[in-house]
């Protein structure tokens, strides 16, 4: 139970969305700090705790080896038995293997070479400078970490999503929570594709609600380059388009603030919050470089913080596109009895998070109990 967080993840981490986001259905945080972020511990206990009130009948430590159709429902091989069901809810998660790119592989053999799954903290890696590859929440947390550990730490930086931690005295996902960005449906989404597939907002849930962007990073000693290109004769090569990848950052912080404040100004609630804020824009360092020699000794270690996948290799039905995601439709599969629930912009921009999983579960188990009905 609660495998994912114990075990794929680092020991600093907290949540990025606040305690009081954290709800599962029937289950709403009730201790004494509403604000703030909850220990990967408290996670694994609030999980328990869940399993323990909802009385779901919840079966531990039993590994899916394969769903296959069967009939007109589904034959399920576990490392206890065979199941067989006629209709199948996929809730593996939309992050079970770290992504990273086929650049790893013409790495020289002297760079150790880390995912977020393996990463526990600074200590486990070898002397000398990092190189962290991505800038979102991992790449920014990890970056930040292995920094203030003492270590020299190069950014590799791509398209992220830039956000403060608090606006106008609010954390920020209050903001996305009260004025409905979140509940943004699906079927409203200009484009879905591109939204399921945005990278994690650069935030990190600390006591103090630091912001985490990227001058924060600058400020600390975090060198900034591009986006990585590709390996050559031994040198890793980076884009020069920092400029342009900063700017657009800034930009869709800045439409979205807006958002906000129409917002709060449409709905009355400008006297409840602060002032409008607005933050100094992402600084271009004077010159990003553009090369780095991977055989020089100078990048001891590189931590892939690029994102996560799915694993469906259990998954004996043909309802995962070429490029490993599951087809759904508002997690409704493209074959009947089968449901998903749990991935990014399921049903709503919110999907994404625990406290997303409330309004998914109720709408996808009503198509569920509709198809028994039916077939009954
Ligand atoms: C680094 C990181 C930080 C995050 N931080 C936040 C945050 O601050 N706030 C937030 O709301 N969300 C956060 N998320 C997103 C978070 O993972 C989801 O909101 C939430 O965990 C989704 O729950 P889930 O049960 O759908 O998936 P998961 O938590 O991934 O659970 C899926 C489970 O299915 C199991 N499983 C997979 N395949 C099989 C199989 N074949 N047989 C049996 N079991 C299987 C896995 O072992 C796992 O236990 C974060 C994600 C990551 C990766």
């Amino acid at each position: 139970m609660a495998n994912s967080w114990r075990r794929e993840r680092w020991d600093s981490l907290r949540l990025l969305t606040p305690n009081w986001q954290s709800r599962l259905p029937g289950l709403r945080y009730d201790g004494p700090d509403p604000d703030g972020y909850m220990t990967m511990a408290e996670v694994i206990e609030f999980i328990e705790h869940f399993a323990k009130v909802s009385r779901a009948p919840v079966r531990t430590g039993v590994n899916v080896t394969s769903v296959r159709p069967a009939g007109d429902g589904y034959q399920v091989t576990t490392s206890h038995g065979e199941i067989a069901s006629r209709t199948v809810v996929i809730a593996s998660g939309a992050c079970n293997q770290p992504a990273v790119p086929p650049l790893r592989e013409a790495v020289p053999a002297s760079v150790e070479q880390l995912t977020p799954f393996g990463y526990r903290d600074p200590g486990q890696l070898p002397d000398g400078g990092v190189l962290v590859v991505g800038a979102s929440a991992t790449g920014v947390q990890l970056a930040a970490e292995l920094r203030r550990s003492g270590r020299p730490v190069t950014l590799s930086v791509g398209e992220h999503v830039r956000l403060p931690r608090t606006y106008r005295g609010r954390d920020v996902l209050w903001w996305m929570d009260a004025s409905g960005v979140w509940d943004q449906r699906y079927d409203e989404v200009e484009d879905l594709t591109r939204a399921r597939r945005l990278p994690s907002p650069q935030l990190v849930g600390t006591p103090e609600r630091a912001t985490l962007d990227l001058n924060a990073l600058a400020s600390a000693g975090v060198e900034l380059i591009g986006r990585w290109a590709a390996v050559r004769d031994g040198r890793a090569l980076f884009s020069g388009g920092l400029r342009n990848v900063f700017s657009l950052a800034d930009l869709k912080m800045e439409r979205l603030l807006g958002t906000f404040d129409d917002w709060a100004t449409a709905e009355g609630h400008d006297a409840e919050v602060g002032p409008p804020e607005r933050f100094a824009a992402t600084r271009v360092p004077e010159s990003a470089r553009l090369q780095l020699d991977l055989g020089s000794g100078e990048i001891a270690a590189i931590v892939w913080a690029t994102g996560f996948r799915p694993d469906y290799r259990w998954l004996d039905v043909p309802v995962v596109d070429a490029k490993g995601r599951l087809n759904h439709e508002g997690g409704v599969a493209g074959r009947p009895g089968l449901y998903a629930l749990g991935l990014p912009v399921l049903r709503r921009r919110r999907s994404t998070f625990i406290s997303g999983i409330e309004d998914d579960a109720r709408a996808v188990i009503d198509h569920l109990a509709r198809y028994l009905a039916v077939r009954r």
